[in-house]
């Protein structure tokens, strides 16, 4: 046994940043492993939109707005599949979380909060976002750790992985295995355990094993591979949450890859909200399957979750590409023109016999599909209920872009109780064990849909939340 430590902090991304800095500021002696050569996590990434009810920006701004509302939004968007105590826990929290990072700088956009529909939209501006997206959630936060390691309240190591737990008598961790980048094994005996490792959706041979089979796609970093769901599974911690695979509506995968997406800034621009489409959407049997301009994103989602290999084509024409607002909006003509000449998901021919064939798509359906777009555009009606009909499919060339359902988020992971405290198969919580974050899978805050903010402010939340409880600071459980 080489150490001994109050807290030990697994994965420095955006719960485990917030609860080592807390628990550090505590007075407890904090030890942050992270598998990485740097902090962060998925904050390098993502969007990092923040939802957040009663905040002092909404007040500014004349918004009338409690974690009540905030609640309610939640559950009705999730229609009751999210987990109400945590949902309740979330937004109660969430105004702090917003606040201390205004007050410590935070570079907000001028635009937010806003109401946004990138996902099932609130019924009140509460979504934030930084104007580096999840960089500028890492300016505030990556000082504060780096402040207090200088000041050897929090030892950081980098590099360093939990391989295992030790459980200790009765529920309960006793320590913790970490490997290096040497590769030298070491046990670490703590207080208490926070598993802040993130989610699976970078993992695509667990993924499907732990979420009903469902096939990733996604921009989600390798990091994400589920560590610490998997080291808390085999000390007999419950999952939750494999049944609520809800897919992200497109995404193309970057060529060479067959997982790996593009960067979510470079997916096609599908909101009808942000720009009407010019596009067909059909499946591999060249079928279309929704109205591509429904204004629910949830709608588009579940009808995406029922089509065979969760994958769909945008399919249109030379005129579209003239006279439509782009669909690769961050492209310039030469990402198109290599998009369309080196990556596979990228179709284009004279004819749409041909460009079925070459993309993968059923011709006679595609041809049947596109006769009756067209019929619709020309004032038959669409079958699907879809309005916006700007102009026939009908100038060569033609073009597919494949699309899938994807992920950016996995819906599984470790059951808590109020306290965060991961909780064993016979619903006894472990009574040193916590998580946060991913690890309590994307579907405790979201249920089977998508809610705006939901992941990254309760990950926030509860990371400060759990670094304030191992230091005895319980009362700070209702706001
Ligand atoms: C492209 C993209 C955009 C997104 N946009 C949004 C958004 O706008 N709003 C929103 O709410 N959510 C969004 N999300 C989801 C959200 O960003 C994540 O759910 C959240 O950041 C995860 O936080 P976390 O602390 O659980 O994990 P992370 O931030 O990923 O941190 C986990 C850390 O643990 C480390 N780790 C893993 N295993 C080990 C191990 N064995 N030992 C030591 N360290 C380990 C990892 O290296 C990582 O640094 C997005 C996700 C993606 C991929």
């Amino acid at each position: 046994m080489s150490e001994r430590v109050d807290l030990l902090v697994v994965g420095g991304g955006t719960a485990g940043l917030p609860a080592a800095a807390e628990a550090a500021e505590q007075g407890l002696d904090v030890l942050l492993v992270e598998k990485a050569d740097r902090l962060g996590g998925t904050l390098w990434r993502s969007w990092a939109q923040m939802a957040a009810a009663g905040t002092g920006l909404q007040r500014t701004r004349g918004i009338r707005d409690t974690p009540d509302l905030h609640y309610d939004d939640v559950m009705r968007i999730s229609r009751g599949t999210a987990d109400p105590d945590l949902v309740r826990l979330a937004v109660d929290h969430a105004a702090e979380t917003v606040d201390r990072l205004m007050s410590a700088g935070f570079d907000m956009d001028p635009d937010a909060p806003a109401v946004l529909y990138f996902h099932e939209p609130y019924s009140v501006a509460r979504t934030y976002w930084g104007r580096e997206a999840g960089k500028s959630v890492l300016d505030v936060l990556l000082p504060r750790v780096r402040g207090l390691a200088d000041r050897g309240r929090i030892r950081v190591r980098t590099r360093t992985a939990l391989t295992g737990l030790r459980g200790g008598g009765g529920p309960s961790v006793e320590a913790a295995v970490l490997r290096d980048a040497a590769g030298a094994v070491e046990e670490v005996e703590a207080g208490a355990v926070v598993l802040t490792t993130g989610g699976y959706a970078g993992n695509p041979g667990l993924f499907p094993l732990l979420t009903g089979g469902a096939p990733l796609r996604g921009p989600a970093a390798e990091t994400s591979a589920g560590d610490g769901i998997l080291a808390a599974l085999s000390l007999g911690a419950r999952l939750r949450g494999s049944d609520m695979f809800l897919p992200t509506y497109g995404g193309t995968l970057r060529a060479g890859s067959d997982w790996e997406t593009a960067h979510l800034d470079d997916f096609p621009q599908l909101t009808p909200q942000e720009r009407p489409p010019w596009e067909i959407h059909v499946n591999r049997s060249g079928l279309r399957f929704v109205a591509e301009d429904d204004a629910s994103v949830d709608v588009r989602e579940h009808a995406l979750a029922r089509q065979r290999g969760v994958e769909f084509w945008v399919v249109y024409d030379q005129r579209a590409v003239e006279e439509a607002p782009p669909l690769f909006p961050s492209w310039g003509e030469a990402d198109l023109e290599r998009a369309f000449t080196g990556n596979p998901s990228f179709t284009r021919a004279d004819d749409l016999d041909s460009l079925a064939e070459a993309a993968g798509i059923d011709p006679q359906g595609l041809r049947l599909t596109v006769r009756e777009y067209n019929r619709a555009v020309a004032g038959g009606g669409d079958p699907l209920g879809r309005t916006h009909l700007p102009a026939p499919l009908e100038r060569g060339p033609f073009y597919a872009v494949r699309n899938h359902g994807t992920v950016l988020k996995s819906p599984a992971g470790l059951a808590v109780d109020g306290r965060l405290r991961v909780l064993g198969d016979d619903g006894r919580p472990f009574t040193n064990l916590y998580a946060a974050g991913e690890a309590l899978g994307g579907s405790s805050m979201s249920g089977r849909s998508f809610v705006s903010g939901m992941s990254v402010t309760p990950a926030l939340s509860f990371g400060r939340l759990i670094g304030r409880a191992a230091a005895g600071e319980d009362q700070h459980w209702r706001p």
